[in-house]
């Protein structure tokens, strides 16, 4: 369905990234892979999950929160690949505090990689995708982009940062074949969400399981995490011709989290 696209995915050396970027390999689309960490296992992944198609995969390591790698980024990956028709903004952080003791400098890294990075390879993807009137930008936002927890000033404000800059771009390209829409899952259990299943066993002097069982059962009323592949078919989708007319949603995945 996606043969002869390209797709950027931010953050796709793990979790939500890397699982999007499997489901669109396996549609056809190469992938231009970024974040941090083990990117040789990421690309092999990738690989494999588009090897019936052909596709070509590769990587860039830059820093989310730094605008000049994200335009020596994209400057690569149009290069690279002639063009990137689909734009994945996953790339994100989170820091659990109460707005008084939250780091300034917390607050500055995570506006910048949750939100200013989508607003950075958005304008510089957009010129290419009007050129061919086509293009798919998907906003990994959160639940957190809907509706707020405590300790979490940042991320919340960053995600409904994210929803807000996901309607104006499809408010903008609403007569074009460019759309724009956010995904907002609830948990999924990746290395983000894993260290705050630790920290919240580690203060109540709890197990795993018991802090697992008490994440969910605070917000999530399937009880159960949303898995990447759930979110990977989710964003096909959102890139099929089906879903050209879906412009501004912020579609939640989150086993019923925001419905309370
Ligand atoms: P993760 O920690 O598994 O992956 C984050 C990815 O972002 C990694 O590839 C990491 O290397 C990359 N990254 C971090 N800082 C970066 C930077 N400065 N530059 C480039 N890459 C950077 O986390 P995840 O849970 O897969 O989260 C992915 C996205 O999904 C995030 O935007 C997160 O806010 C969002 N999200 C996650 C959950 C959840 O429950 N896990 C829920 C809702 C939304």
């Amino acid at each position: 369905m996606l043969k002869g696209k390209t797709a950027l995915v931010t953050g796709s050396t793990s979790g939500i990234g890397l699982g999007i970027a499997r489901s669109l390999a396996a549609q056809g689309a190469s992938i231009l892979l970024n974040g941090f960490g083990d990117s040789e296992a990421a690309i092999a992944e990738v690989k494999a999950a588009g090897a019936a198609h052909g596709i070509a995969v590769d990587y860039h390591g830059a820093d989310m929160s730094k605008p000049a790698e994200i335009e020596a980024m994209m400057t690569f990956g149009a290069e690279r690949f002639g063009r990137i028709d689909i734009v994945v903004n996953n790339a994100g952080i989170q820091h659990v505090a109460a707005v008084e003791d939250f780091p300034p400098e917390k607050w500055d890294a995570i506006l910048a990689i949750n939100l200013s990075s989508a607003f950075h390879t958005t304008r510089l993807a957009l010129p290419a995708m009007r050129a061919a009137n086509w293009g798919r930008i998907i906003n990994i936002a959160s639940v957190h982009g809907l509706v707020a927890s405590a300790q979490k000033s940042a991320y919340v404000a960053a995600k409904h940062g994210l929803v807000g800059l996901t309607k104006v771009t499809a408010l903008e390209t609403a007569t074009t074949g460019i759309t724009c829409n956010a995904i907002c899952p609830g948990w999924v259990l990746t290395p983000l969400v894993q260290k705050q299943v630790e920290a919240k066993a580690a203060a109540s002097g709890i197990s795993i399981e018991a802090a697992t069982e008490q994440l969910l059962g605070e917000k999530e009323p399937s009880m159960r995490f949303t898995t990447p592949e759930e979110l990977g078919a989710l964003a096909v989708f959102f890139c099929s011709e089906a879903a050209a007319n879906v412009r501004g949603a912020a579609w939640n995945m989150d086993g019923g989290w925001a419905a309370q």
